[in-house]
């Protein structure tokens, strides 16, 4: 089969693989029909995944259809169409057992980092009875796509975990595939201020599309002092970080309210300063997440009732042939207007 290969950090090949054979009893074998590139492969080819090492095959979502299964699996069979879940989990340990599937003590986040991923014509996905779902009859296999990881970490990571309420204001900065998740699911609450921050001015036209009531193309000073204009000198109730890097999280810290929360969400690869000198009688908190992937079900139904349409993110299309082209559109984002790539496997 053909698959993309995580060869070092800056390289990476399209080549030949062995297909992938059940291993353990719980294990299902997925032939992919479509997946995607995430924002944390290009992180993986940068050299900032120690855990990922040359040779794996990357990706961590994506669609398909079962072709075999292990014994222990009982409910999932040849020729069901399924969504993979960016995170494995086994379902029983105690992380999982607390609904902190990112913590599963034999998962978490393995595909396409500690084990081989999706972007190749077939997977195997092990704990498959709590790992895949199934797709409803007649769903749009492309929009379910988004719902492998963006959606769920958006939602999880920056709406759950800022608790953002009715009538309530909220700030993303960053408005990339994870921060417009954000900005779709933030939208279940009806908060009355949805204010999107970031500097490429394209994705700001996406984020006013895709319900944003303003967009600030600035960073720090400049930005803080919009966010106050906008909030009669409050901040906003609900600060999501959804960039990754230490300046955009102490924007975060300069523009939350008093009795707010920092909902951070980026993967950050160096520290950056916390002012409690600032903030410690501002009655906030701070939360951190990585992905759990447990509101996947409800995700599900909110894209199939048409409640969400996280179809819009989509830009791009490829065959995986041509993933090369489609990494490179991905990562030039700026100049090809690239959210979201899909790359068919068929
Ligand atoms: P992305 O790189 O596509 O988007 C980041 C956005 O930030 C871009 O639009 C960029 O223009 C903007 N930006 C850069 N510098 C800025 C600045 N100084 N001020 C304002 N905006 C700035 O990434 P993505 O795929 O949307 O992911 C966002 C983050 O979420 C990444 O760090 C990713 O690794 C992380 N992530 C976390 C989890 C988790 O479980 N916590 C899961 C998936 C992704
Ligand atoms: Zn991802």
């Amino acid at each position: 089969m053909k698959a993309l290969i995580f060869e070092g950090p800056g390289r990476k090949t399209l080549k030949d693989r062995n297909i992938p054979v059940i291993d353990s009893a719980t294990d299902a074998i997925v032939r992919m029909t479509k997946t995607t590139i995430c924002g944390t492969d290009l992180h993986i080819l940068k050299g900032d995944v120690p855990s990922c090492t040359p040779g794996r095959i990357l990706g961590h979502e994506g669609v398909g259809v079962i072709e075999q299964v292990g014994a222990g699996v009982t409910q999932f069979k040849k020729g069901d169409s399924v969504l993979i879940s960016c995170i494995s989990s086994c379902g029983k340990c105690e992380y999982c057992r607390r609904g902190m599937y990112s913590h599963c003590t034999t998962g978490g986040w393995i595909l396409g980092n500690t084990i081989d991923g999706t972007q190749a014509e077939y997977v195997r996905i092990p704990h498959a009875d709590t790992s895949l779902y199934p797709i409803p009859d007649g769903a749009d296999e492309d929009a379910l796509v988004m719902l492998s990881d963006i959606l769920p970490t958006g939602f999880e990571c920056g709406v759950l975990n800022g608790k953002v309420q009715p009538g309530g204001s909220v700030a993303i900065v960053g408005a990339g595939p994870v921060g417009l998740a954000a900005l779709l699911t933030a939208q279940f609450y009806s908060p009355a201020e949805l204010i999107v921050i970031d500097l490429d001015e394209n994705r700001l036209q996406a984020a006013k599309r895709f319900g944003a009531t303003n967009t600030i193309r600035a960073t720090g000073e400049e930005a803080k002092q919009r966010v106050f204009e906008l909030t009669e000198n409050k901040g906003v109730d609900t600060v999501i970080e959804a960039v990754g890097i230490a300046p955009t999280f102490e924007l975060c810290q300069e523009i939350v309210a008093a009795g707010g929360v920092i909902a951070n969400v980026g993967v950050h690869g160096f520290k950056a300063d916390l002012h409690l000198e600032k903030l410690w009688s501002h009655n906030i908190a701070i939360t951190t997440r990585l992905v759990d992937t447990v509101s996947t079900p409800m995700l599900l139904k909110t894209v199939r009732s048409g409640k969400i349409d996280p179809k819009q993110l989509i830009t791009h299309r490829f065959k995986l042939d041509d993933i090369l082209d489609a990494y490179d559109t991905f990562s030039k984002a700026e100049d090809t207007r690239a959210l979201k790539v899909i790359i068919e496997a068929v």
